[in-house]
C-alpha cells in the first residue's frame, strides 16, 4: 500500500523549563514553537488532521506538503501554550497521552525531571481547540516488556477509558519510549488501532516514522528537519557509522549535534 507523503513531527512539551528539569531536551520554548509553526505555514505545508493522516493510509489522497503534528506524553504546558497558539492559526495536531495518569505526574522519568501531565478537564479543553487525542499507553510503560495481559490492558482498556473522557473515536496509537516489535505491533493492531507511531523504525502502519523537535533544535536545525531528504539520512546515519559523513554533507550540524546532545533523537520518552 502506498504511504501517505505527509511529514509528520514529533513534540514532547512545550513550556519554559530549563535544562536542569529537561536533560532529556523535550520541552521547547512557547517563542520557538510559535516560531516553527510560523515557519511551517509560511513554507507552504498544509497542516492535516489525524483522520486525515488515517484516511491516507487507506488510499485517499493527501494535500501536497502534508504535515501532521504530534505531541506525545500530555504536558500541562502544551495545553497553555501550544493548543492556544495551534487554535490560533486553525492548525490541527494529535495528543498521545498515557490515559491511567491523566491529571498527574511524568512518573516514568527520574523524580526530579517529572512533569505535570494534563487532566481530564484539561484534555477535554484542548480537544475542543482542535487537538485529536490518542493511546500513549496507560501508564507510559515498555510495552515490549509485558504480558500479553497486561499488554491488552495497556492497548485496549487505555483506548475504551480515553474515548470515554474526550467522547470521541480514538483509532491512533504512539509508542512510549518509540518502543516496540513484531509481538506489540500486533496487539495494537488487534486493539482496534489504525495505525501507530514510532520514532525512526520501520516504514509501515504500526510503527510509522516522526521526526523529533526537541529543546536542540535553532530555526536552522528545524527547517532542515522538514526537508523530504531529513528521516532516511537521519536514520541511517544512526544505523550506519560510516554513513555519518554523508549526513553531515547533506545536513550539516543538525545530524552531528543530534549525535553529541546524546539519547534524545534515538528513544523518545
Ligand atoms: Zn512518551
Amino acid at each position: 500500500m502506498r504511504r501517505p507523503s505527509a511529514l509528520v513531527l514529533m513534540y514532547h512539551g512545550v513550556d519554559r523549563v530549563g535544562a536542569v528539569r529537561d536533560p532529556h531536551a523535550m520541552f521547547v520554548t512557547p517563542e520557538a514553537f510559535r516560531a516553527q509553526v510560523e515557519h511551517v505555514l509560511e513554507s507552504g505545508f498544509v497542516p492535516i488532521t489525524v483522520q486525515d493522516y488515517l484516511a491516507g493510509l487507506d488510499g485517499v489522497p493527501l494535500p501536497q506538503k502534508a504535515v501532521l503534528i504530534t505531541f506525545d506524553d500530555g504536558y500541562l504546558g502544551v495545553g497553555e501554550h501550544a493548543a492556544p497558539v495551534l487554535a490560533s492559526f486553525g492548525v490541527p495536531s494529535v495528543l498521545y497521552v498515557p490515559a491511567g495518569l491523566l491529571g498527574g505526574w511524568s512518573e516514568w522519568l527520574e523524580p526530579r525531571h517529572r512533569h505535570r501531565l494534563m487532566s481530564d478537564a484539561d484534555l477535554r479543553a484542548v480537544h475542543g481547540q482542535g487537538m485529536a487525542v490518542g493511546v500513549h499507553g496507560l501508564d507510559h510503560t515498555d510495552l515490549t516488556t509485558l504480558s500479553d495481559a497486561e499488554l491488552r490492558r495497556q492497548t485496549v482498556d487505555t483506548r475504551e477509558v480515553l474515548e470515554s473522557v474526550v467522547g470521541d473515536d480514538v483509532r491512533s496509537f504512539a509508542f512510549p519510549y518509540g518502543s516496540h516489535d513484531a509481538r506489540v505491533r500486533a496487539a495494537v493492531r488487534a486493539a482496534g488501532y489504525r495505525a501507530a507511531f514510532a520514532v525512526h523504525d520501520r516504514e509501515d502502519d504500526f510503527a510509522i516514522r516522526r521526526v523529533d523537535v526537541n529543546a536542540f533544535d535553532t530555526m536552522r536545525t528545524f527547517r532542515l528537519k522538514l526537508r523530504p531528504l531529513y528521516p532516511s539520512v537521519r536514520s541511517a546515519s544512526e544505523r550506519f557509522p560510516a554513513a555519518r559523513r554523508l549526513a553531515h554533507d547533506l545536513l550539516g550540524r543538525a545530524v552531528r549535534d543530534q549525535h553529541d546532545g546524546g539519547t534524545v533523537t534515538v528513544r523518545t520518552r
